[in-house]
């Protein structure tokens, strides 16, 4: 199948992109790497009479160090972002994710942004900013705000900018030394979504946790944060504190059923994942 007609806008400028978003209202859409919105205009998914791209917006791609945040423009592109030392060394979990994201090809297009504003709840980098607690920096006709990852994902697809909105940046706290991250997914094969995923990161001292957060995508509508099963892993890990630990992830998830598998499965495969976890860290 092949798109339904659209007029073509090149915006060069972040003013010139909300511009465009004022006049047109619903009727228009930012076109990022076009992983996502290109397959859906060509299955006819959703039919926007004008796209906006902002690929030619400079100011929209960087990485860079800014007080006690790592800042990441939206236009970053997917690969750029896997292979920046400076996520590996301030925001380790963000480097984790990156290679299970699609495949490099789709990578070298995709943007951090562009995963982020899509709010796809099987993607890894919703979870990974929920969990991480990052904050979201969204531009529109009344100016900038921030907006925390926590409150930024509504439901499947929806998020909480508003028609007249981008999102310019990811703001990520540096990761401090006490911390400690965890990344794993399970899909059928490499690259493909995952059936479940989890994020995980806490404060780690003499094998004792504080402040841990599990954050689980293609879990639901959006990315869950587990606070039960994180809370009742605070304290000294140990075998036995694990175990019942992972009794409360049914409180926490309540995952979908599709085709890949049951809702029963996803809660099994979830629990394993986690499991993996923090086993390792105990080994
Ligand atoms: C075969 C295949 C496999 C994939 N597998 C995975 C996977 O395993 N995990 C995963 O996470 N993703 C996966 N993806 C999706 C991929 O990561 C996309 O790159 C990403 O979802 C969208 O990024 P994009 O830059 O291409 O955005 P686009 O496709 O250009 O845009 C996506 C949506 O976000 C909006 N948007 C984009 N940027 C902004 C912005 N700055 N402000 C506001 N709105 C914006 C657009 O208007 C559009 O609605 C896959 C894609 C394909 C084609």
């Amino acid at each position: 199948m092949k798109a339904p007609p659209f007029s073509y806008i090149r915006a060069e400028t972040i003013e010139g992109v909300i511009e465009c978003l004022q006049k047109y209202g619903d009727d228009a859409v930012v076109l990022a790497g076009g992983q996502s919105l290109m397959a859906s205009l060509n299955m006819r998914l959703s039919a926007p009479g004008v796209l906006i791209d902002i690929n030619n917006v400079d100011s929209l791609s960087e990485i860079a160090l800014d007080g006690n945040h790592l800042r990441i423009g939206a236009m970053t592109r997917q690969i750029e972002v896997e292979q920046s030392p400076l996520v590996t060394q301030h925001a380790p979990l963000i480097s984790m994710a990156m290679p299970y994201i699609a495949h490099p090809a789709i990578r070298n297009r995709g943007t951090i942004g562009g995963s982020i504003a899509f709010a796809d709840p099987a993607a890894e980098l919703p979870a990974c900013i929920v969990s991480l607690q990052a904050d979201l920096i969204a531009q529109g006709s009344k100016g900038e705000r921030k907006i925390p990852a926590t409150e930024f994902f509504r439901g499947l697809y929806e998020t909480a900018l508003t028609s007249d909105e981008i999102l310019i940046a990811i703001e990520l706290p540096i990761a401090a030394d006490d911390r400690k991250f965890a990344f794993k997914e399970l899909a059928r094969r490499h690259g493909d979504y995952a059936m479940i995923g989890v994020c995980a990161c806490t404060e780690w001292s003499e094998r004792s946790l504080s402040e841990t957060r599990l954050v689980y995508f293609n879990a639901g509508d959006q990315p869950v944060v587990a606070e039960n099963t994180a809370s009742a892993l605070k304290g000294v890990l140990s075998a036995e504190n694990l175990e019942s630990a992972l009794e409360h992830l049914a409180e926490d998830l309540d995952p979908p059923s599709d085709l890949n598998a049951d809702s029963s499965m996803r809660l099994h495969l979830a629990k394993v994942l986690t499991q993996r976890i923090f086993q390792e860290w105990m080994s």
